[in-house]
């Protein structure tokens, strides 16, 4: 893969930091709003959700902007681990079933597999490679104890969803190329695939604007109010009036924006660390050869994948505060446990690190519908830390919603629920830090 140089830091473009950054051609600027406008929708992110959306009422011949605080890909589209897999919610398949039912779960389930064939169908007809590989995704058990957890997964998914799991034990998982000294066995599910997702959100922004959506870079929205028959959207030079509004700000939302979300979300931080490139010999000698990305049964998991470039991304989740000493240490972490987990190459070196936001919601699952005492404003978001292929379909069926071709009862019911306040939200960081203390324990 070419590796260019990092784009220049400038007052039009910050950088992130990332491997992404520097193996794909450098994105295009997107101007800043200058003056008014009208629109009949206005989506504020340029990430998966606030493209997909985007794209879609555009396709559908609806006039539309979005409005970016920095650029396309800047929140957690361009800085994720690229896993186009199952995912949106921290509920497990039990307790998705305990929550909404079988029926409502295996909805749900759907709409997960949806969400990685309309990213790979995306793809596919836009011509768009993006690194693609990896059949499926390896659950990787950490400990001896959760390979029961791990047998009795696969058969719960056979016998409720259908789905058809391998299982491989520890002997097995070295045979196949996922050596490590503490994985002790592991659970392979046959979704997902990996790819760069830059090249990804890039090529979504690409296909907006070609289908006539407009997208306005470094235009951060201040306000939102109620204007006559529309919505006014404040930015620093101008505003924009429309008559429906999307929230796709995930992670990166500004609570204020509109007030309804205060309280409501807890952004998370996750990080990834990307190697140099490793020689055959030293993938031979650490046993990891295998191309399918993988993730362990920690509840802060490590979620690591070798690139088709042959360097090693290595993701973790965990962190509180973004100052520049808590990312420090947050960094060091995972640098201690990517050495621990893959001992063979302790003296490799990470020549990328970086972080992003997740978006939790106190209710476990992303909300995608019209916000309750907001006529025409529209919400997409709380992915969970799965959001590749979640907010993309989640984006496309908002724009269903929007234009009246879907009901909201169309959705499965985990999406349906408006998030609601966490109690006392100040403390959010503190709840954070008691439950990093708390799955800490239980991870060991
Ligand atoms: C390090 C990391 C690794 C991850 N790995 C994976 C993975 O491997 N697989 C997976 O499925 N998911 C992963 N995720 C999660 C996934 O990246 C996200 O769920 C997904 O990208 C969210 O997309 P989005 O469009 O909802 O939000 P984002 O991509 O975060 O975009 C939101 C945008 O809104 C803009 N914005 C916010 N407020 C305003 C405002 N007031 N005005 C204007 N603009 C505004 C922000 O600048 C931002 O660009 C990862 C996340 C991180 C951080």
């Amino acid at each position: 893969m070419d590796i260019r140089p990092f784009p220049a830091q400038t007052d039009d473009r910050r950088t992130l930091g990332s491997y992404w950054e520097v193996s794909v051609p450098q994105p295009r600027q997107d101007r800043k709003l200058h003056g008014n406008a009208l629109f009949d929708v206005a989506v504020i992110g340029a990430g998966f959700a606030g493209l997909s959306a985007a794209l879609r009422l555009a396709e559908m011949g609806i006039s539309v902007c979005v409005l970016e605080a920095e650029h396309v890909g800047f929140g957690a589209s361009g800085r994720n681990g690229g896993f186009c897999c199952l995912g949106g919610t921290k509920l497990d398949a039990r307790q998705l079933v305990n929550r909404f039912g079988l029926e409502e779960a295996r909805k749900f389930l759907a709409f997960q597999v949806a969400g990685i064939n309309l990213v790979a169908q995306r793809l596919d007809s836009w011509g768009v490679d993006a690194d693609r590989h990896s059949k499926g995704e390896m659950l990787l058990a950490h400990r001896a104890k959760d390979v029961a957890d791990l047998k009795s997964e696969a058969e719960f998914l056979k016998a409720n969803f259908g789905i058809r799991t391998r299982f491989l034990s520890r002997e097995e998982l070295f045979e196949q190329g996922y050596g490590g000294p503490s994985f002790h066995g592991g659970l392979h599910v046959p979704y997902g695939f990996a790819l760069n997702p830059m090249a990804y959100v890039q090529a979504l922004a690409d296909r907006l604007r070609r289908a006539g959506g407009k997208i306005f870079g470094k235009t951060p929205v201040g306000s939102i109010d109620r204007d006559t028959d529309r919505w006014r959207l404040e930015t620093k030079n101008g505003y924009v009036r429309a008559k429906k509004v999307v929230l796709a700000g995930n992670g990166y939302s500004d609570e204020t924006v509109p007030a309804w979300l205060h309280g409501r979300t807890m952004p998370v931080m996750s990080s990834i660390q990307v190697t140099r490139p490793l020689s055959e010999t030293e993938l031979a000698e650490q046993g990891w050869t295998s191309d399918t990305m993988a993730a362990d049964t920690r509840i802060l998991l490590h979620y690591f994948r070798l690139l088709p470039d042959k360097r090693f991304l290595f993701g973790t989740r965990g962190g509180i505060n973004e100052d520049a000493s808590s990312i420090k240490a947050m960094q060091k972490r995972a640098r201690a446990d990517f050495e621990s987990m893959f001992p063979s190459w302790a003296n490799v070196r990470s020549e990328f690190s970086w972080h992003g936001h997740i978006c939790i919601a106190r209710t476990l699952t992303p909300f995608v519908g019209e916000v309750p005492g907001l006529d025409g404003v529209y919400a997409a978001m709380g992915w969970h830390g799965s959001g590749v292929a979640m907010a993309s379909i989640s984006g496309e069926k908002l724009a269903g919603l929007i234009s009246g071709k879907l009901r909201q009862e169309d959705l499965p019911a985990a999406l349906q629920r408006p998030f609601t306040r966490f109690p006392i939200p100040a403390l959010r960081k503190l709840y954070l830090q008691g439950a990093y203390w708390l799955y800490g324990l239980k991870d060991r």
